[in-house]
């Protein structure tokens, strides 16, 4: 086979596809000189580019103020495609997480969280992280790579497409850094992106509005203060060095002294700093380890958000009991501190920081399995052919639906709605919201019956019933 002959085949679309530079991730500068080779004009590099990031229009057919000659260059020379999505995950609570999937099929995923007076969203920096904090599920991942500069705001674009279905036409107004990754381990790439999202003629956002949030990397804080102060959110989680090593072993490499300190120089001014405690029983919750948070914020202009732990498999803490961490707030409040007890958005769709996406990884790992026609009710085993009806992915309400269990818990949401009774197996009844704290793991195959029962593959074959609709 010749060069010239057509490429066929996902490999070679793939090598194609990105061996062409992606839009996303050019600067302006490098595509006005592009623009400017090729016989054109310098600024159409910027009209590209608000095509893009502020009238989020990715057809160049569409840019009527380039002329159609440019346009086509522009869709040969360069890649326009975004990463997709892989799925999407509702929250009862109105917030929407989405998992996308790059180019070279790496999974990293964001937050839409809505509300009535502004739009959050929570993006991710890194597919993966190497920070490696015990309480996390993405340190569980290791670092896969960091996010490009066009990763980052992709997460945006896909953000408005949603917020567009949803017929809100509101701008998103506030960016967190707090989904998966630590955004200080990518800071050039995050500081590349947050410069299009506050540019007036790109994402137009106030820089009032960006929040970085990160474990603590010192010499990344004194950079930040130096070339890009941005809202920062320290993850502290203890003020008592050695249980910190204990939860976040990156306090070995960078003491809370010399946090502190980098703290005391950080340009932060009204905004102050915010500090993300999670609450782990018995483990920094008590009024002892209240007073070494006092202590260490002496001084800063300081806000702390006591955040109630997110439980998955295989993790060693607990969340605090509620008449703790009320204590805990109370003491704080007591010396000025304000203390918000954050139940964070999206509980019931793994809200935090990176679950979702290693859920998805750790799916990708399981041997990929059919699974078999399910009679009604406790163990059984799952060696049946499959129904007719029995295909992946499959929309109708009357069929039984098979996937990971994220998938079939979203389509179980979209079949019963988010306010709906649910009946485990031990036979309590308990709401929708409620089924994040009663399901021991996620990382399996599930089936839902038509019925609306949900059951649960075992890895010796089996299917177990986990929950059904209480009343269909
Ligand atoms: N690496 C950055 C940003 C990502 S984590 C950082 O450490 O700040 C975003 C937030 O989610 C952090 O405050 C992190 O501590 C928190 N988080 C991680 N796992 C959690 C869990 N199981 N329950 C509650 N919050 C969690």
């Amino acid at each position: 086979m010749t060069n010239s002959e057509p490429k066929i085949g996902r490999e070679n679309f793939l090598s194609e596809t990105l061996s062409r530079e992606s839009i996303f991730d050019i600067s302006e500068k490098r595509l006005s000189e592009w623009f400017v080779q090729a016989n054109g004009k310098a600024f159409w590099a910027r009209q590209t580019l608000r095509w893009l990031f502020e009238k989020r229009v990715l057809d160049t057919k569409q840019y009527t103020d380039i002329p159609p000659i440019f346009r086509e260059k522009l869709s040969q020379e360069f890649s326009f495609e975004l990463p997709k999505i892989d799925s999407l995950l509702a929250s009862s609570d109105g917030s929407e997480k989405i998992l996308l999937k790059s180019i070279d099929e790496k999974y990293f995923e964001c937050v839409l969280m809505p509300s009535p007076d502004r739009v959050t969203i929570c993006v991710s920096s890194q597919v993966g992280c190497r920070m490696a904090c015990t309480f996390c599920q993405t340190g569980r991942l290791g670092l896969s790579r960091n996010l490009t500069k066009g990763e980052i705001l992709a997460q945006l674009l896909w953000c408005y497409k949603q917020l567009e279905k949803r017929g809100d036409d509101r701008r998103i107004t506030n960016v967190v850094f707090m989904g998966m990754g630590e955004p200080l381990d990518n800071l050039d790439n995050v500081i590349e992106a947050t410069r299009v999202m506050l540019a007036p003629h790109y994402f137009g956002m106030s820089k009032h509005r960006v929040t970085v949030s990160t474990c603590g990397l010192v010499p990344e804080i004194r950079r930040m203060a130096k070339e890009f102060p941005l809202r920062l959110a320290i993850s502290l989680h203890s003020a008592d060095p050695t249980r910190r090593t204990q939860l976040m072993p990156v306090n070995r490499q960078h003491s809370l002294e010399e946090l502190k300190k980098a703290l005391l120089d950080y340009p932060a001014g009204r905004d102050g700093i915010t500090f993300e405690y999670i609450m782990l029983d018995g483990v920094n919750d008590t009024v002892e380890y209240a007073k070494k948070l006092v202590k260490f914020l002496h001084g800063l202009k300081a806000k702390v958000n006591l955040i109630p732990m997110n439980a998955h498999p295989g993790m060693e803490w607990k969340p605090s009991q509620e008449k703790n961490m009320r204590e805990f707030q109370k003491y704080l409040s007591d010396r000025s501190i304000p203390a918000p007890i954050r139940y964070s958005r999206g509980y019931d769709i793994s809200g935090a920081c990176g679950q979702l996406a290693a859920k998805r990884e750790n799916e990708l790992h399981l041997p990929p399995k059919r699974i078999a026609k399910t009679p009604p009710k406790a163990t059984r085993p799952a060696t049946q052919q499959p129904t007719q009806q029995e295909t992946p992915g499959q929309q109708s309400t009357d069929t039984t639906f098979c996937g990971g269990a994220w998938k079939v818990w979203a389509e179980f949401l979209k079949r019963y709605g988010r306010d709906s009774a649910i009946k485990m197996a031990d036979g309590q009844t308990i709401h929708t919201n409620q089924v994040m704290r009663h399901v021991e793991s996620w990382d399996h195959q599930w089936v839902l019956t038509p019925a609306g029962e949900v059951l649960e593959r075992q890895p010796n074959g089996t299917d177990v019933s986990l929950f059904a609709i209480a009343k269909k």
